[in-house]
């Protein structure tokens, strides 16, 4: 697992431009559970050979409700969630009350805490300093967020103790099987799905192993074929309804993204689409999953529910349209099977290699049909294609001018290649380059 870093501090001292810096905000997933004053947000990033995750806690405000509060609230939940805590202050707005609360906070937690004064540009740095020593976390870190300045180096520091990983983000081998990730916001019947897909008949499950905080995984095997199924918040094991309440985690719901191949994103149809389905089937989309989409509680529903959900799927998840959509009830198991000939699509799909040959003759098959438009005069040219990677699959397009193409005639060739290697249930990345 990487190491999690929490950015803490009162409101306007530069968190949200240092998470920028820090992360590879296409990515970043946002929090956004009822029930939160405000959002949490979540970021990958690398440092060298080291990746981490950054969460954006939006600021503690110290107001008339009290530190207390809105700490427990809200950095409670990203300092419990994290292993570095970077409390960040402000060197032209000086020490703070507010600062001060939340210090007071942070020198009883247990987690490693970095004083960071941000805001350093254009000050001299010994005497901004100054002011930052009394609240007694340490060695203060001048930074300047906006500049960049000392980022690399405090995040190089801060992470020290922590081993470099080199396998970057791509997908975990299939050694043991097809890995699942059963992914969804808090009571949306994971945890039912995930006892249904492994009590299912003739499926045999195996030891259960992992540790607490690391995505638990679980081997099975159904009909002869190996699976393994990436529990997010030890949902397995949950039994009783005390346990329910047990704090949904973002973390290990980007981990097990991280660890699967194929992503399950469970809806709930009795409660409808919200934000957060839409933030989370965004982020396996851009973390290059597989997807299968279950809509869960479909059971008892009345008509108009019904056909509500279909329309609000269909006009809200246009942009998963490739994914196979399953209406079950998790608690009867109804169409639980059906998951698994959609699971290996997706996964054969996401894992398929095509020859340049093939490629090539569907690129110009498609500019046959249609000619990409002319620019200055000169007509875009599309050469060859040819696959660039796997899971998800990339295919590069060759030509001239490849820059100038418009978004509509990308979509066209991505559909038509989607369309003819039948490709269901994966994103595909389009690379265009140019070269003459
Ligand atoms: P947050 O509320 O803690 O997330 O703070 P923001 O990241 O939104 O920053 C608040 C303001 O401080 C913005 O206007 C930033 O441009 C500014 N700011 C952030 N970092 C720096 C910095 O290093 N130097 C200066 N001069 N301004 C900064
Ligand atoms: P999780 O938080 O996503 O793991 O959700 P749970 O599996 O704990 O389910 C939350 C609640 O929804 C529980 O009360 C389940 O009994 C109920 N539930 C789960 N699946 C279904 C279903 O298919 N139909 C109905 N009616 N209720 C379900």
């Amino acid at each position: 697992m990487n190491p999690v870093i929490a950015l803490v501090g009162r409101p306007n001292v530069g968190k949200s431009t240092l998470f920028n810096r820090l992360t590879r905000t296409r990515d970043a997933l946002v929090a956004d559970f009822p029930g939160l004053t405000r959002d949490r947000k979540y970021g990958n990033g690398q440092l060298g050979g080291k990746l981490y995750t950054v969460i954006d806690t939006g600021g503690i405000s110290g107001d008339e409700e009290g530190i207390d509060a809105a700490m427990a609230e809200q950095s409670l939940v990203a300092i419990d969630e994290a292993d570095i805590v970077l409390f960040m202050v402000d060197a032209r707005a000086g020490l703070n009350v507010a600062d001060e609360a939340i210090a007071n906070h942070l020198r009883v937690n247990q987690k490693k805490t970095w004083l960071v004064v941000n805001k350093t540009d254009g000050l001299e740095e010994h005497s901004a300093m100054a002011d930052f020593w009394t609240l007694g976390l340490g060695d203060p870190q001048p930074i300047a967020a906006t500049q960049g300045r000392n980022v690399t180096a405090l995040i190089d520091k801060v992470l020290a103790p922590f081993p470099e990983r080199g396998e970057g983000y791509a997908t975990p081998a299939v050694d043991k099987g097809i890995r699942i990730g059963v992914i969804g916001r808090p009571n949306v019947g994971k945890s039912t799905l995930v006892n249904r897909l492994l009590g299912e008949e003739r499926v045999v499950v195996f030891d259960e192993a992992g540790t607490t905080r690391d995505a638990i995984e679980i081997p099975f095997e159904r009909r002869g074929r190996p699976y393994v199924l990436v529990d997010t918040a030890g949902v397995r094991r949950r039994k009783n309804v005390s346990e329910i309440a047990e704090k949904f985690s973002i973390i290990k719901t980007l981990e097990a993204i991280k660890e699967c191949h194929v992503a399950i994103v469970v809806l709930d149809a009795r409660s409808g689409l919200v934000e957060q389905d839409l933030h989370l089937l965004d982020y396996v989309l851009t973390s290059g999953r597989a997807l299968v989409l279950a809509v869960n509680k479909w059971d008892g529903l009345e008509s108009e529910q019904r056909e509500k959900m279909r329309a609000d799927i269909k006009r809200r998840l246009g942009f998963a349209d490739y994914a196979d959509l399953h209406f079950i009830s998790a608690l009867h198991g109804t169409g639980v099977g059906d998951l698994y000939p959609s699971i290996e699509r997706a996964f054969k799909a996401a894992t398929a290699h095509w020859s340049t040959n093939r490629l090539t003759t569907i690129l110009q098959d498609a500019v046959g049909e249609h000619q990409p438009p002319l620019v200055h005069g000169r007509r875009i040219k599309l050469r060859m294609a040819h696959q660039g990677g796997s899971n998800p699959p990339i295919i590069v397009v060759h030509g001239n001018q490849t820059d100038a193409l418009p978004e509509a005639y990308k979509r066209y060739l991505t559909n038509t290649f989607r369309k003819v290697l039948k490709i269901r249930g994966t994103p595909v990345r389009f690379e265009f380059r140019s070269g003459s």
